[in-house]
């Protein structure tokens, strides 16, 4: 997501940063290539002229120029401005009191609304919520069934009436099931066409005059660029937009449409897709801070924790704290810990998270899974009595274990050697705890 724009940002301002202080042209010909890296991002024209001007009157200002650290408060100013264009904070979806809240997806075909409406049942459900799904898309059969089987595999029911019956029909009749049955959200997956054309139009005004959806979001695809800032205009125009949802935002897209989408249409983006799988980990809430900090290469922690507090195993964390503080990590713990980091989702998307780590997460040789997965296929090959007492793994049995995993003798003299360099900073941290301020809880 927005890795080429990344990468000229951040080259843009590590120029800046070798030139100690900063003249007024040094400013200018710098603000000259985040114009031009905007545009290459595909973002709207006049977006980028107005983000431009605005970064750059508060660039050659004094306080910059004077500055002793002046190339940071350029990128200060230029995160702020970021901020302030994808929307300054978080909107989250409405509630409607009393319920069912009624959400409804709307979006041209093929933008991914259907794999959506599973993604945001999903991600409502995990709030507590009872989710009803509904098949209103009755132009595309494949989409009934897909969404069926959605349902199916997450355990959400979906409404349907097969293809005979009109999309207003559905709706009303969805909705009028969902308060007999108690359901708190009602998700309508309405018809995409491949264009704008008049009657998609007509027919989601017809479902909502009948169910009064409170959000009516729009389903983007990302990948089309400025296509879908003049599909969100051309929609908002009609069904009054409560929200965009942008997907594919793994896709190679340069990322110019997430960025002008709510400067050109004011309409605020909800959510981030980032994946064909529905699962917890591809779709995002949507925070504008967070994506700036991610653009400038300064991570986005607050993300990961909340995945991380999502998928935590509370059990688990108390009892590996304990042995931690007992300086007792052995190589069945860091099975564990790899289990659990496996968890949050592929390697590079972790890393990509960590502040100043994100260049790192294309060094495809140092994160390549396979190396982790030939890691655990060494400890898989370990008895339990070499896991917990790694100092016995000696000649014989490092010979072994690296036949038993398809590695070498070498690799698993350096993983033992390298574990137990780590078990010896460990046992230091743990005494040191124990002692002062700071420590490990074992409680
Ligand atoms: P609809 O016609 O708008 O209902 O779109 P679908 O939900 O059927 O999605 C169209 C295609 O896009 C399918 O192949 C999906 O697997 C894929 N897709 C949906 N969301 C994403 C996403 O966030 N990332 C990627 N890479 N593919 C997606």
């Amino acid at each position: 997501m927005f890795e080429s724009l990344s990468d000229r940002l951040q080259a843009v301002f590590q120029k800046l940063g070798s030139k100690g202080r900063l003249t007024e042209d040094d400013v200018r010909e710098a603000m000259k290539q985040v114009r031009l890296a905007l545009l290459e991002a595909d973002v709207n024209f006049r977006v980028v002229k107005e983000f431009v001007a605005k970064v750059t009157e508060q660039a050659i200002g004094e306080e910059v120029t004077k500055s002793l650290t002046p190339h940071q408060q350029v990128i200060k100013i230029v995160h702020q401005e970021l901020i302030n264009l994808l929307g300054t904070e978080n909107v989250p979806l409405q509630e409607a009191r009393p319920g069912p809240t009624v959400i409804m997806l709307v979006g041209l075909q093929g933008t991914g609304k259907t794999t959506l409406a599973a993604k945001l049942a999903l991600h409502l459900r995990k709030k507590g919520k009872r989710v009803l799904l509904v098949a209103a898309d009755v132009y595309r059969p494949a989409a009934i069934t897909q969404l069926q089987a959605l349902g199916r595999q997450l355990n959400i029911p979906v409404y349907s009436e097969g293809t005979q019956a009109s999309p207003p029909d559905i709706a009303e009749h969805a909705l009028e099931h969902a308060r007999k049955e108690l359901f708190n959200v009602v998700i309508i997956d309405t018809a995409g066409r491949l264009q704008i054309d008049e009657p998609l139009m007509q027919e989601l005004e017809q479902i909502e005059n009948r169910v009064h959806p409170i959000e009516r979001l729009l389903v983007v695809d990302a990948m089309t660029g400025q296509e879908a800032v003049r599909v969100a205009e051309t929609f908002n125009q009609r069904v009054k937009l409560t929200g965009v949802v942008m997907t594919k935002m793994d896709g190679d897209a340069r990322g110019g449409a997430a960025l002008s989408v709510r400067a050109v249409t004011g309409v605020p983006i909800k959510f981030l897709s980032t994946g064909e799988k529905v699962d917890g980990n591809t779709l995002e809430v949507f925070h504008p801070d967070r994506l700036a900090s991610r653009i400038l290469g300064m991570g986005d922690v607050l993300s990961l924790i909340e995945r991380a507090e999502q998928l935590y195993d509370a059990e688990q964390a108390k009892k590996m704290q304990k042995r931690l503080s007992k300086g007792e990590f052995d190589f069945e713990d860091f099975l564990n810990s790899l289990h659990q980091m496996r968890k949050l989702g592929p390697l590079q998307q972790i890393i990509a998270m960590i502040p100043g780590l994100n260049q790192l997460a294309r060094n495809e040789e140092l994160l390549d899974e396979r190396h982790v997965k030939r890691v655990e296929a060494i400890i898989y090959s370990m008895t339990p009595e070499e896991r917990r007492r790694p100092e016995i793994i000696k000649g014989s049995r490092r010979e072994r274990i690296a036949r038993g995993s398809g590695t070498s003798v070498q690799e698993v003299s350096q993983l033992v050697k390298q574990f137990q360099q780590m078990q010896r900073m460990m046992k230091q941290l743990a005494s040191k705890g124990g002692k002062g301020r700071g420590g490990i809880d074992p409680n």
